[in-house]
């Protein structure tokens, strides 16, 4: 059975560990919810259990559909288990509708449909409050070579065109949302860290209604009860 040995990083949302195998991690999921990089802390009952749940079950469904994802197993309420990455220092945000910090410095109304799909890239940098950089940066940084953010891209594209069709099968909008990836010891990519309505904006459809840590950002209330209803709608629905 596979147990957790060493703590080697605490997050704002997550813990991993090591375990026997070099080649594997154990992702903790915690209830602890921040937003406007860790200024706003909070927490969210359950939120753990919750986002466990929902990534593991869209891995597999990305796995079963052809992206390779760091998911191996869920191996309990609140954890998983990943293959150990390097995670590359790049957010990649996939945005179908304009809204949060898209609507705030091009000064658009949250909710307008977009001709085609934004890509942006953003550092991975607390102290810097995540910049957004130009996709040019992280080969001409020496991060990631060309080829890898050539596979990146390549992968966002395909993964946007699962996900949109995942959602809207479930009456759910996907409206933007972050992605990371990393690189094993062969140098192999895969998509990693989570996916859930903590770094996904979902809005309900027809009603509108924020289904997503936006309720946290922005005291909307009913927290819980989004995330439980975004589970329910993810691992009850179609397969
Ligand atoms: P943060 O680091 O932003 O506070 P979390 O609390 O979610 O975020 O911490 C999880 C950390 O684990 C993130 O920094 C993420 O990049 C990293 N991570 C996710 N998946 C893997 C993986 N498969 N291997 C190594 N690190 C990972
Ligand atoms: N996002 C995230 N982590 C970050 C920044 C953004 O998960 O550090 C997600 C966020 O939940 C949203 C999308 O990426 O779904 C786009 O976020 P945006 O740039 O609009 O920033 P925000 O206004 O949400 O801070």
């Amino acid at each position: 059975m596979l147990t957790k040995k060493e703590k080697i990083y605490e997050g704002k949302a997550k813990i991993l560990y090591t375990t026997h195998d070099p080649a594997t991690l154990i992702q903790y999921f915690k209830d602890d919810a921040t937003a406007f990089n860790a200024k706003k802390k909070g927490t969210i009952t359950n939120k753990g259990v919750l986002n466990n749940q929902m990534s593991s079950f869209i891995f597999q469904f990305l796995e079963k559909n052809g992206v390779k994802t760091h998911f191996k197993e869920k191996l309990s309420d609140r954890e998983m288990a990943v293959r150990a990455l390097k995670i590359f220092p790049v957010e990649v945000v996939i945005r179908n509708r304009v809204a949060g910090s898209l609507a705030k410095r091009l000064g658009l109304e949250e909710g307008r449909k977009l001709q085609q799909p934004i890509l942006e890239f953003f550092y991975k940098s607390d102290p810097l409050d995540d910049p957004m950089m130009s996709e040019t940066a992280p080969v001409a940084l020496g991060w990631m070579t060309q080829k890898e953010v050539d596979h990146v891209k390549e992968q966002v594209w395909k993964i946007n065109q699962l996900m949109t069709k995942f959602f809207d099968d479930r009456g759910i909008d996907l409206i933007d949302y972050k992605l990371e990836f990393g690189k094993d010891a062969q140098s192999n990519i895969f998509l990693a860290d989570e996916i859930s309505p903590d770094g996904c904006r979902l809005w309900e459809k027809g009603t509108g209604e924020k289904l997503d840590k936006d309720r946290f950002r922005r005291d909307l209330g009913k927290i819980e009860e989004a995330y439980e209803k975004v589970c329910k709608l993810i691992c009850e629905g179609r397969p």
